[in-house]
C-alpha cells in the first residue's frame, strides 16, 4: 500500500488532552511503536535523509531510545546512550537546560564517541527545543560532530527549530 507517513501517524498515534497537565495535548507514539509497519516505517523515513551521513546514531532517555537502538541497527551503526543525570556510571559531560517549570540535565559518558564522529540524534517530539538544543551542547562538548536531527513529530508554534539553527531537523509530521 501507499499510506503516506503522516496518515499512518495519524491512524496510530494518540492525543491524550490535559496529560500530564491541563493545557497539554500529549502526543503518544507508544501504538506507533507497538506496530510493526508503524515502527518500520518510523525508523526508515528518520534516517533516509541522512544516508552515509553518520557514524553512530544518539538516543535521548526514555523515547528516543527506542527509535535510536533501532535506526543503528537498521543502518549498521552503534547507539550513542544519553540519559538523565545520574543513571551513567562512568566519566560524563553534563549540560543543564531550563525547562518550562525548573531545570533538567542530560549527561553522557565522555569516552564513548571520537572527536569527529557524526552523530544524528533522534526523538520522539521536538517541543520546546530545550532537551534536543542539550543533546547537541553536549555532543560538541566530546568533539564529535551533530549530523542532523530526526523527530517523528513536531510540534508547532513553540519555535523548537530556532533554538537549533545551524543544524538541519527532520521531523515527520508538524502538529499543534
Ligand atoms: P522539549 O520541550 O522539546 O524539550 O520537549 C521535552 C520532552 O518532552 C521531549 O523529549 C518530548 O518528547 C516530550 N514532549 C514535550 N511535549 C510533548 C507533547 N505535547 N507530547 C508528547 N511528548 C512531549
Amino acid at each position: 500500500t501507499s499510506e503516506s507517513i503522516s496518515d499512518l501517524l495519524d491512524r496510530l498515534s494518540k492525543i491524550v488532552p490535559d496529560y500530564p497537565q491541563p493545557g497539554i495535548s500529549f502526543k503518544d507514539l507508544t501504538p506507533v511503536f507497538a506496530d510493526p509497519v508503524g515502527l518500520r516505517r518510523m525508523v526508515d523515513e528518520l534516517i533516509a535523509p541522512f544516508e552515509g551521513q553518520f557514524d553512530i546514531v544518539a538516543g535521548l532517555e526514555a523515547r528516543g531510545f527506542v527509535l535510536a537502538a533501532a535506526a543503528a541497527y537498521a543502518s549498521g551503526k552503534g547507539m550513542l546512550t544519553i540519559r538523565k543525570a545520574g543513571k551513567l556510571p562512568r566519566e560524563v559531560y553534563r549540560d543543564e537546560y531550563t525547562l518550562e517549570y525548573g531545570t533538567s540535565c542530560l549527561e553522557v559518558h565522555k569516552d564513548e564517541i571520537a572527536p569527529g564522529t557524526r552523530v544524528l540524534i533522534l526523538d520522539d517530539v521536538l517541543a520546546t527545543g530545550g532537551t534536543v538544543g542539550s543533546s547537541v551542547r553536549l555532543i560538541e562538548k566530546t568533539g564529535a560532530v551533530v549530523a542532523g536531527v530526526g523527530v517523528v513529530l513536531e510540534l508547532d508554534g513553540l519555535d523548537g527549530r530556532g533554538k537549533l539553527e545551524g543544524h538541519r531537523v527532520h521531523s515527520l509530521q508538524v502538529v499543534h
